[in-house]
């Protein structure tokens, strides 16, 4: 395959001086940044293109060899343990704690290893039966989760015992490590980005300044929810680093299915069996609703597939607004099981309907109609 020039990577000029450069690849950095492009392999592509241009004509050294030799006076050096990650990787590392700060999270770009950290949030799958997420309910969920360690104030240091500087980043809370291609700056795996070694960790918590433990909270959840509606707990996350503020909890709804309702946003909809009869001469049904039976009128002639909207007998939305409504769907069912007797009851029946089959059945009248002409159509 064979490369871009590394100028037209960048969209600059190739005069173009180390500000034009760093603006340049701020820019497509941010555009096609892997955060941003979950799973997008040409995106990733094209971000892994732009740094590599980037890391190139920020060295001088390198811009000068690209400049005479094109992408064979650099590309040897690629490729070998030292030649990338010079001068150039401070200024990589540089612009990324710049432009993308905390998406980067404890990754490379960090640049005060003892800056405090605000803790992750988490995520809490609920689910709920439609009844509760309509009405509203309180649920006690438990949640496990790293709290700030009591003993030592979430220092990891035991109280009363001293801190030296780390000897493996000499308290720089990071080490550059290389990684193929690019240099990158990694958290010190020593002090983990502290920059401090602890001589006598803590006994409560290993010297990690936070505990894991579960611990239930009770969440009250509003009349309405839906799936896919987060109720945020504010601070009930993974508790900060370095003093930083603890992180959020999100619960995150999920509705299970019910027996009887589908629901579609603030309206529900349910299937109402009735016989043949009652379809035929009306009548009056019990339909269920979430709060209790109602009765229902129906009219003489009742087709299958019709619907009966009961208005207000719905959710009422969680952002606030009316009520929806409840639809229900009359289905005519067959009789099954049929005794003799009623057997000949329905012949007679049929019987009495000779002749006049048209009256009687407007849908498989309209079919049939509809077959006949078909067929007259296709005659040549
Ligand atoms: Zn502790
Ligand atoms: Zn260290």
């Amino acid at each position: 395959m064979s490369k871009r020039d590394y100028y037209e990577v960048l969209g600059v000029e190739r005069g173009a001086d180390q500000k034009e450069i760093k603006k340049a690849y701020r820019r497509l950095a941010q555009k096609y940044h892997p955060d941003r492009n979950p799973d997008d392999d040409t995106s990733a592509e094209k971000f892994r293109e732009v740094s590599e241009a980037y890391e190139v004509l920020t060295d001088s050294e390198k811009r000068a060899a690209y400049d005479q030799f094109g992408h064979a006076g650099v590309d040897g050096q690629a490729g070998g343990g030292g030649g990338f990650g010079g001068a150039g990787a401070g200024g990589f590392s540089d612009i990324f704690g710049d432009v993308f700060g905390d998406i980067f999270g404890g990754g490379g770009a960090r640049r005060h290893p003892n800056a405090p950290q605000r803790g992750s949030d988490l995520r809490y799958n609920l689910e709920l039966d439609l009844e509760d997420a309509v009405a509203g309910t309180s649920v006690d969920i438990r949640v496990p989760r790293h709290v700030e360690c009591e003993r030592c104030d979430g220092d990891g240091a035991e109280p009363g015992s001293t801190k030296e500087t780390c000897p493996t980043c000499n308290g720089m809370g990071q080490v550059r490590m290389q990684q193929g291609f690019f240099a990158v700056q990694q958290t010190c795996p020593t002090c983990h980005g502290s920059g401090q070694h602890i001589k006598v960790p803590c006994h409560g918590c290993n010297g990690e300044g936070r505990v894991r433990e579960t611990r239930t909270l009770s969440v009250k959840i509003p009349a309405g929810v839906d799936t896919g509606d987060r109720i945020r707990l504010n601070g009930e996350g993974e508790a900060g680093l370095n003093g930083g503020p603890a992180g959020d909890l999100y619960v995150q709804v999920a509705i299970k299915e019910h027996p009887i309702f589908e629901r579609d946003g603030r309206h529900l909809q349910c299937e109402v069996p009735i016989n043949f009869v009652d379809a035929s001469l009306g009548g009056e049904l019990e339909v269920p609703t979430l709060d209790g039976r109602i009765k229902l009128k129906i009219p003489p002639e009742t087709q299958t597939g019709k619907l009966f909207r009961l208005k207000g007998k719905g959710v009422k939305p969680v952002r606030g607004g009316p009520a929806g409504d409840l639809l229900c769907k009359v289905v005519v069912e067959t009789p099954v099981k049929l005794s003799e007797e009623q057997k000949d009851l329905l012949r007679q029946f049929q019987d009495s309907l000779e002749g006049s089959n048209s009256h009687h059945s407007p849908k498989k009248t309209s079919f049939f109609d509809g077959v006949k002409k078909f067929f007259e159509d296709m005659k040549p």
